[in-house]
């Protein structure tokens, strides 16, 4: 019996213009463009075939992904498709793949974090697949919470490295996509140490496996975490576990765009100068907001005509102040004020400002 297209009826009886819509939903004709060839590529070529995918038991549904992930690799290659048409094709194929780490979250947390020096070496490898990587942040234990993870990269002088460490079960790396059985390098989010203090979650690059014969790396116990609940989409992915005991990374592969750690090595007899250079914007913004609002009230004084509505601003800070004296504040309370600002901008900006200088030196 001849099945009756219902959606195609539906479709005759549309009062509006749908290849107008076409376009609309696409965003641009260029959009649609590539979406329109792309999408009839995908669905064309039996290679990319997805009417088997409920009936696959997990290892062949992944074994098909890897098999689909390397034929689409192919087929960008082959066809030379732009970064644009080659992210159309993936989405097309529609398989959760370790792939889908590698440029979605891999690549973008080097481009997003990196230094130009980083992507430069990096981003190579990773356009050509010559590395596969993942992108490792939740651990078994903290997932929304960011600033619980407990894996740790303690720095080490006497080495210029970075020793990475899952102290706790609950440290483990636990989910990432691509992990389990394909990644050969993962970004890797820790708390950073430097000289026994903590400085936040950071990301650094990790060799989890080897490139001559993909086996772990020395300090790496990795795995897949097995068959998922659900339609079984996920199962196509190679989500992993992985835990890291005591590996060494070099300094220089730290994420470094928006913090950075220098070292000054000395070339006589390993004598070590370090320091900490955690050059964060926020800080260095709030500075600048202290020193204007202090000018501001030194210079324009209370209540000021000039001022127009920020003269009401002026007398929030009079009066904030007054309430901590506990009265109201003469002219000797004004300059209390403004030596307490003061030591607040340079207390924050203590212990960054030589390494900065050294960095821009
Ligand atoms: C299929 C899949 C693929 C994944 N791939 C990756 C990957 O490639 N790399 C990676 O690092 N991670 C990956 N993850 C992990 C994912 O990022 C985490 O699952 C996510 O961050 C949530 O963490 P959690 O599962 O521990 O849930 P929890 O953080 O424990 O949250 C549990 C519930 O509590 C709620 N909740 C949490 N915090 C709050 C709050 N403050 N206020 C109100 N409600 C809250 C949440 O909304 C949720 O409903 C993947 C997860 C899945 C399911």
């Amino acid at each position: 019996m001849e099945g009756v297209d219902h959606l195609a009826h539906e479709r005759n009886k549309s009062e509006f213009d749908v290849d107008a819509m076409k376009i609309v939903w696409a965003g641009s004709p260029h959009a649609f463009d590539v979406s329109d060839r792309i999408s009839k590529l995908v669905a064309s070529d039996p290679g990319f075939r997805k009417d088997n995918r409920s009936t696959l038991s997990r290892k062949e549904l992944f074994k098909n992904t890897l098999r689909k992930a390397a034929y689409a690799w192919k087929t960008i290659v082959d066809l030379r498709l732009s970064e644009e048409e080659a992210a159309k094709l993936r989405f097309y194929v529609d398989e959760p793949a370790f792939t889908d780490l590698h440029w979605g979250m891999f690549i973008p947390a080097i481009k997003g974090q990196g230094t130009e020096e980083q992507q430069q070496k990096w981003l190579p490898l990773a356009y050509k697949m010559q590395i596969i990587g993942c992108y490792a942040q939740t651990e078994l234990g903290h997932g929304s919470n960011v600033q619980g993870l407990e894996t740790t990269a303690t720095f080490d002088p006497q080495t210029d490295e970075f020793i990475i460490h899952s102290p706790t079960l609950t440290s483990s790396k636990w989910w990432p996509g691509g992990l389990g059985k394909v990644a050969t390098h993962a970004i890797a989010y820790a708390r950073l140490i430097v000289g026994g203090r903590e400085h936040g979650v950071n990301g650094f690059i990790v060799q989890l496996r080897s490139l001559e014969d993909h086996s772990p790396l020395l300090g790496i116990t990795v795995g897949d975490i097995g068959m998922k609940f659900g339609n079984g989409a996920y199962n196509t992915m190679d989500n992993g576990v992985l835990r890291f005991d005591h590996v060494r990374i070099p300094r220089n592969q730290m994420l470094m765009r928006c913090a950075q750690y220098t070292c000054l090595c000395m070339p006589s007899d390993a004598k070590l100068i370090l320091e900490p250079c955690i050059l964060i914007r926020f800080w260095t913004s709030t500075a600048v907001c202290i020193c204007v609002y202090c000018s501001h009230v030194m210079v324009l004084g209370r209540g000021s005509r000039l001022l127009g509505p920020w003269g009401g601003k002026t007398d929030f800070v009079y009066s904030q102040w007054s309430a901590v004296c506990g009265g109201p504040v003469g002219a000797n309370g004004k300059v209390v004020l403004v030596v307490v600002v003061v030591l607040v901008v340079a207390a924050i900006r203590r212990g960054r400002m030589a390494a900065a200088i050294v960095g821009f030196l």
